[in-house]
């Protein structure tokens, strides 16, 4: 092991405060949070269960050492999804953004902003304005 990773070689924390190991050298069981969102997954509570430090010119300022935080995949949870009610409550905002005040139809896209109202009301009242 070179002198640099035995720098950040500390599995128990005593001098880190945190289990910490070099880049790449974590134990398989440890997964940043990115990763875990990569397999489907979440913290879920816990708190992190150690550290990948390893060291980086681009980070002068605090000190050179990057740190990527660790959450045990044992104690992860599945990503939340929403539930039925949740998803109905999601359609019927969605269909509302798209049903015009004037004709109260589905315009079957989210009505502009700008306008209020579907592009046939808008079309409509444009031209009305120009008689
Ligand atoms: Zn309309």
């Amino acid at each position: 092991m070179s002198r640099i990773r035995a720098r950040f070689w500390d599995p128990t924390g005593r001098h880190y405060g945190l289990p910490t190991w070099p880049w790449r050298m974590a134990p398989p069981h440890l997964l940043t949070r990115r990763q875990l969102t990569a397999a489907g997954l979440r913290p879920g509570g816990q708190g992190v269960q150690g550290q990948v430090l390893w060291a980086s010119r681009r980070y002068r300022a605090r000190g050179g050492v990057r740190a990527a935080y660790l959450y045990d995949v044992r104690f992860a949870l599945p990503k939340r999804t929403a539930t039925v009610r949740q998803r109905a409550a999601l359609a019927k905002a969605n269909a509302a953004r798209r049903t015009c005040p004037h004709c109260q139809r589905d315009a079957g896209y989210v009505l502009p902003r700008h306008l209020g109202l579907c592009l046939d009301c808008a079309d409509r009242r444009e031209m009305e304005r120009a008689a």
